[in-house]
């Protein structure tokens, strides 16, 4: 059995990995690489296997470095079974065909300046009809459902606590009469998140292929963000103006639903309505509410007695392009929450345009503003922005909230470790910069002494069923065994004292035998 590193190799996005057994091709994950330009050409290039030639894709969750190539495997070939929770087919139902149209837009803007440089055109890596047609791959698995792939190979979902849907998979290999588990992290969700249970338990592998998105840190505690929010909002009313809240459409914009929900219950929210507008946004929180079975029970208490976070009076969803054009007209008392979170795209840029400039307004961040986009440049106190070739001067307050972290942190990932039963053999580090993942690679050999790596792009490592037996260890038991049985000859000890002996020929015994059998 192989496992090949495609991608998250070394770097965060672009999660793919491909195991082989025997002539049977899984992969997991198909995601998109994203951030900078060279990072980004990734995308562009042939896929290491042909498509034809893989039977599963396994995907672990609906975020875009994780799927997000899944309608180019789809366009180049891959015939296969697409598994995924019920929840992540319906997120990647609506976030594959906008990245598909996303793909389309950037496109066309590149092929306007291409065109009046006499440059070729190219084309989008797919569109949102590519994108809506490798929809019919996929097949829904519940969590904690065993599948049998191939005779050799069964997999299970298990919740991973990091969006709606988000699993890790434990993927069962049989070859001749060894067993091996192979689990692969996914990525790894914040304990207390709104809606989602804590990330399940992993009781062992003797493979591991973990994220270590924050291996190199921790997260800092926000106890009091309710309050703060609270502040924000009712600072907001008392002046007559609205709040403009920038956030990404799926998780962040229903985390910000749940909070409101909580200070509307508390008592402690003003007159003013909220709208999400965002069409991506009002669709997902549809996928959340049909999926209420997922949540976990403090949600799910919540709901029990009429508190539903969703479906709270205040709440308005606009959308059509008209109903959104007319949240312009508003001069006070709306919570208007808007995409793109970083103020890069979408409706959110027409709600800045026409807030921005009013003193009475404020514009709240509650997420990772990636440097120069408008929205860091906004929380870095920029005076003026250009919105629609306009500048617009900024006059609004601007605060900002560290939101719920969507990843388990370092202390998070050692701890998910740590309450396994014993070690895995081979822990392989993805999905991280060098520096996190060269941090929890060390922590974790020093801690629970296991072998870590952190695979290179296209990396491929044999993994050997069975516990391998090195000559180094024997060597050792040797040596051990050797010096109790002097210790014996020099002190006569009492004949209760040979029990260590033993034990020690035992082992050696036992170590000779998986030597033998391991060399066939
Ligand atoms: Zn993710
Ligand atoms: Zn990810």
């Amino acid at each position: 059995m192989r496992i090949r590193f495609l991608g998250a190799a070394q770097i965060v996005t672009g999660s793919c990995f491909v195991l082989e057994v025997g002539a049977a091709r899984i992969m997991v994950d198909c995601g998109m690489f994203q951030g900078p330009r060279h990072i980004r050409e990734n995308n562009y290039r042939p896929f290491l296997f042909p498509p034809q030639s893989i039977d599963y894709l396994l995907l672990t969750h609906a975020h875009i470095d994780h799927s997000g190539l899944i309608p180019k495997l789809v366009k180049q070939g891959f015939r296969g079974k697409i598994l995924a929770t019920p929840a992540t087919i319906d997120l990647c139902s609506v976030m594959l065909p906008d990245s598909g149209y996303i793909q389309e837009m950037e496109v066309e803007r590149l092929n306007r300046k291409n065109r009046r440089a006499g440059r070729p055109e190219v084309e989008p890596i797919y569109t949102a009809e590519d994108a809506k047609n490798c929809l019919q791959f996929f097949q829904p698995v519940e969590y904690e459902e065993m599948v049998g792939l191939t005779p050799q190979v069964s997999v299970r979902f298990l919740d991973a606590g990091h969006i709606l849907g988000s699993s890790f998979l434990e993927v069962y290999v049989k070859e001749g009469e060894e067993q091996s588990k192979i689990v692969f992290s996914g990525d790894l969700g914040n304990i207390n998140k709104p809606y989602l249970n804590d990330p399940a338990l992993l009781s062992e592998a003797d493979f591991l292929v973990m994220e270590s998105t924050y291996g190199d840190r921790l997260h800092q505690e926000n106890e009091n963000r309710l309050d703060l929010l609270r502040e924000i909002i009712w600072d907001t009313y008392k002046r007559g103006g609205n709040l403009i809240i920038p956030a990404f459409a799926v998780e962040r914009t229903q985390d910000l639903i749940y909070d409101l929900n909580l200070l509307v219950m508390q008592k402690k929210f003003p007159p003013m309505k909220v709208y999400i507008d965002s069409p991506l946004a009002v669709a997902t929180t549809e996928i959340f509410r049909r999926h209420m079975k997922i949540f976990d029970p403090e949600t799910k208490d919540l709901i029990a007695r009429g508190n539903d976070p969703l479906s709270m009076s205040v709440l308005e969803f606009t959308r059509t392009t008209d109903e959104s054009v007319a949240l312009n007209k508003i001069l006070g008392g709306a919570i208007i929450i808007s995409a793109s979170g970083m103020c890069e795209a979408g409706r959110i840029k027409h709600h800045l345009k026409h807030n921005l400039w009013r003193p009475e307004c404020t514009v709240l961040l509650v997420g990772f503003q990636a440097p120069g986009t408008k929205g860091w440049r906004l929380k870095e106190g920029a005076k003026m922005i250009r919105i629609h070739g306009e500048e617009i001067a900024v006059r609004a307050q601007i605060k900002s909230i560290e939101g719920y972290s969507a990843h388990a942190d370092q202390k998070a990932l050692l701890a998910w470790v740590a309450s396994m039963r014993k070690t895995p053999r081979r822990i392989f580090l993805v999905h991280g910069e060098t520096r996190s993942s060269a941090v929890l690679a060390e922590l974790l050999a020093k801690e629970y002494g296991a072998q870590v790596s952190i695979p290179a792009p296209g990396e491929a490592v044999e993994l050997t069923p069975g516990e391998v037996i090195s000559e180094e260890r024997v060597r050792k038991a040797l040596a051990a065994l050797s010096a109790k049985l002097e210790e014996a000859l020099r002190t006569r000890p009492a004949p209760d004292r040979y029990a260590g002996i033993l034990e020690k020929l035992n082992e050696l015994e036992g170590l000779v035998e998986k030597m033998k059998k391991q060399a066939g």
